[in-house]
């Protein structure tokens, strides 16, 4: 393999750009010409790939978002699209693409490899960590700790007005930040799209926890849970009642930000590993870290295939809300 490019796709997420710099010196290192492609699959459509170099991503590792663009691109649904982008990457030529995003974007690299003559590695990043293939998704461990930080003043201010807060984190079909800022931030509850939500229930134990004496009560509500966001979930608990409640919206400060440790680490290793895969001839491949492996899983399992959040976390988190 003599040229290898690189893009970012879909929602940006922290520890992106780790993967990229991983991306483009790990191919250095090899001996692989490395490219750079601006704002995802739009920019392969326009053509926009350059040569990149070691030094060309000197002061991003730290870096939240992505320092090459991202864009959604309806055009690349379409094999016309697509067939544009092919005729870029051959001009270029480009014989491996390495895809950082999520299941919408394997879904576009998976087509685009089929179409045409160059073998796609696609590494995880989405703060979601709603893909199957990997324990953790680039960006979700630091979105989860910017959420905690958030939640953790929340906690303060609740704590001194013996107050009921709601507070609605990111997830339109899952749970997983929801839940780990639930169990982590020690809420009473966590309201997540993969549950029915019992808004009766709820209230129940909102106002028993308060009969218990605790000065504060925290609900963490997933976007995309099934009763509503966090407005209407706390009208309707608080409905007959006289909880004083405030509700909050964390929204896009969840997603930026510098990577953490983990997600330096995670982009650094699927990064190289994303190479490793391309150079040893796999393709339409994710590249994941499982129990502290590296794992490849067939691009398709990623749109196939669901890891449900682990109730047991769900378990844990009502026992030791009292
Ligand atoms: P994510 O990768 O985070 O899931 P999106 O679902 O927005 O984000 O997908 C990113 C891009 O991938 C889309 O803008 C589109 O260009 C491409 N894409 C998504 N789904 C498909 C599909 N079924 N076929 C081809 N391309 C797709």
């Amino acid at each position: 393999m003599r040229r290898i490019a690189v893009l970012t796709s879909g929602g940006d997420a922290p520890g992106m750009n780790a993967a990229v710099r991983a991306v483009v010196r790990a191919a250095d290192a090899r001996g692989i010409e490395p490219y750079g492609v601006r704002d995802g699959f739009a920019g392969l459509i326009q053509g926009r790939i350059e040569p990149m170099g070691a030094r060309s991503v000197s002061g991003i590792l730290h870096l939240g978002g992505t320092v090459l663009g991202t864009a959604r691109s309806p055009q690349f649904r379409t094999t016309e699209g697509r067939r544009e982008a092919l005729t870029h990457l051959d001009r270029a030529e480009i014989e491996g693409l390495v895809v950082i995003g999520g299941d919408g974007s394997f879904r576009g690299a998976d087509a685009l490899s089929r179409e045409g003559h160059v073998r796609v590695a696609g590494i995880p990043g989405t703060i979601d960590n709603d893909l199957s293939g990997t324990d953790f998704t680039l960006g979700f461990d630091t979105a989860v700790n910017t959420a905690l930080e958030l939640i953790d003043r929340i906690r303060d201010t609740a704590a001194s007005h013996q107050r009921l807060f709601f507070v609605e984190v990111m997830g339109r079909k899952s749970g997983w930040l929801a839940l780990y800022c639930g169990l982590a931030g020690g809420a009473t509850e966590a309201l997540v799209p993969e549950r029915p939500t019992d808004i009766p229930l709820l209230r129940q134990r909102v106002l028993h926890s308060f009969e218990l004496g605790k000065r504060f009560c925290i609900v963490v509500v997933a976007e995309g849970d099934d009763a509503g966001g966090a407005y209407s979930v706390a009208e309707r608990v608080a409905e007959g009642t006289d909880l004083d409640y405030r509700v909050t919206t964390l929204g896009h400060v969840q997603r930026g930000g510098p990577p953490n440790m983990r997600d330096r680490i995670l982009g650094a290793l699927l990064g190289d590993a994303a190479v490793t895969a391309l150079a040893e001839g796999a393709d339409r491949v994710m590249v994941g870290l499982r129990r502290g492996e590296i794992v490849r899983t067939p691009l398709e399992r990623t749109w196939t295939h669901i890891d449900r959040i682990p109730e047991d976390l769900l378990e844990l988190m009502d026992r030791l809300a009292r």
